[in-house]
């Protein structure tokens, strides 16, 4: 006779504490050969790990939590907004908070944009900007069914689904899908003083330069077969917070304007008040016809984007279909809203982009003096509150580092046991890859929290390469 088979056992200790074994994760994280360290709580400007330890957050994560953490008003606001409903089918239905964070992001265009979409990525903003660009051009009159191309700039970021990443310049997050992404964007060079200029070029001739590079671009690709030319009017995460030259984006936006192209601003991370006015553009002579942000709409307190778009467009899609064809299930989600809403409030109300605009300067100047005289920091740039530093190996002839010294990772681990947190990179240019760090701190940084800020990039940067066998400091 068979023995009767017992039911299995149902353990009843939970499952093995994540805490206490960072080897080993169910999460399916940016690198499956170890987990990284786990954050427990974040408080204001400082967050802290399962190993004891806590940072200075002056990366803002992701150039995000430009509020800091754990913010009582939002909190609320968002626990108000559950108390009422917590989601809505955004593709049929309306919202009171929709329309008031729609209203508040147009108010602060000064009437240059005209209406809102609201999602929950960068990505995704960027995907939505490409296909209005396309719709628009179905929907004028006449119609312009030819535009299907894009101009993009090398060294950009765009995001990381098919089509951002399609128009990203990014190497190394395109090479394992070169072949899979989409074949109708031209690329020209990014605006880089530091790597693109050359001995005794004045700033008015590398603008025509780079100016002149676009012109031949869209002749090269059918001038009426471009939808809009897009950048970033300050590259966040490729090259490391480098600043268009003055006098760029005017000059982009002509050539568009001559070729009746549009021109698609990505402020996914520099917007929102992180270099210092609240969209980037504004301190240039130049007016997006589509704009993406991101990051500082929500500071982290949901996930949350928007695509700006102005009467152009706007006017082109009532005059037509009065649809637009896209759609995301959790799109304009309300939850989101009344967080993004009272972040911006909290922005407007506090003058925190005064605040980035004055605590920039003085970070900006501690950097210089900090690190200019270090024998391998190439170049410090940057606007607002939004900073990078490149690292070379020879500063006379601008070398960076070979792959293999892995040095902006090198500074990023040693941040973190000094108690900062530095956003590390390696960005290309002209083939050439150059390791960088950026800085994001919080909105609400004082000018002792900058001091103390710079103090500690300096420190970490010094005993980095102190601490490097194979390269002479002195
Ligand atoms: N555009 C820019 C300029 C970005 O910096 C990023 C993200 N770093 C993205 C788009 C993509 O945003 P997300 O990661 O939210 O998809």
């Amino acid at each position: 006779m068979a023995a009767a088979t017992e039911p299995p056992k149902i353990s009843s200790s939970p499952p093995e504490n994540p805490e206490n074994h960072q080897s080993v994760s169910a999460v399916l994280h940016r690198t499956l050969k170890s987990a990284p360290p786990q954050v427990l709580s974040a408080n204001g400007k400082y967050v802290s790990f399962s190993d004891g330890s806590r940072i200075l957050d002056t990366t803002c994560g992701a150039g995000v939590a430009c509020i800091g953490y754990n913010d009582k008003r939002v909190r609320e606001a968002m626990i108000n907004q559950i108390d009422k409903f917590s989601y809505c089918n955004s593709m049929f239905f309306g919202h009171p908070i929709g329309e008031q964070l729609a209203t508040e992001l147009i108010h602060g265009t000064d009437g240059v944009m005209s209406k809102a979409y609201i999602m929950c990525s960068g990505s995704e903003a960027m995907e939505a900007a490409m296909k209005m660009a396309r719709q628009y051009y179905m929907e004028v009159s006449p119609p312009q069914p030819q535009r299907v191309n894009f101009i993009a700039r090398e060294g950009s970021y765009h995001g990381t689904t098919l089509g951002s990443l399609s128009m990203s310049g990014h190497v190394a997050r395109r090479s394992l899908f070169t072949d899979m992404l989409l074949s109708n964007i031209g690329r020209v060079s990014a605006c880089n003083a530091y790597r693109g200029m050359v001995e005794g070029q004045t700033v008015e001739e590398y603008v025509q330069q780079l100016a002149d590079e676009l012109d031949r671009k869209f002749q090269q690709m059918g001038p009426d077969t471009v939808c809009a030319f897009v950048a970033e009017p300050v590259v966040g995460a490729t090259l490391g917070c480098v600043p268009a030259v003055p006098g760029y984006f005017k000059a982009m936006g002509e050539v568009c304007r001559k070729y009746g192209a549009l021109l698609i601003l990505d402020e996914v991370m520099s917007g929102m008040g992180r270099c210092g006015t609240l969209h980037v553009w504004q301190q240039e002579d130049v007016q997006p016809d589509i704009q993406t942000i991101a990051k500082g709409l929500g500071g982290g307190y949901a996930s949350i984007a928007g695509m700006l778009i102005n009467h152009r467009i706007a006017d082109a899609l009532k005059g037509g279909t009065g649809t637009f064809s896209h759609g995301h299930t959790y799109q304009g989600h309300p939850i989101a809203c009344a967080a993004a809403l009272e972040v911006q409030r909290i922005i407007r109300t506090e003058n925190l982009v005064t605040n980035v605009r004055k605590t920039g300067h003085q970070l900006g100047a501690l950097l210089h003096e900090y690190l200019d005289p270090h024998p391998q920091v190439g170049n410090v740039r940057g606007k607002g509150l939004f900073w990078g530093i490149e690292f070379v190996a020879d500063k006379a002839t601008k070398e960076p580092f070979p792959r293999s010294a892995n040095i902006a990772n090198l500074i990023h681990v040693k941040g973190m046991k000094l108690g900062i947190s530095l956003y590390p990179g390696v960005g290309t240019m002209d083939g050439i890859l150059g390791d960088h760090i950026l800085l994001a701190p919080a909105y609400t940084s004082t000018p002792k929290e900058i001091k103390e800020i710079s103090l500690k990039v300096k420190e970490v940067v010094y005993k980095t390469f102190e601490e490097l066998p194979f390269i002479t400091t002195s």
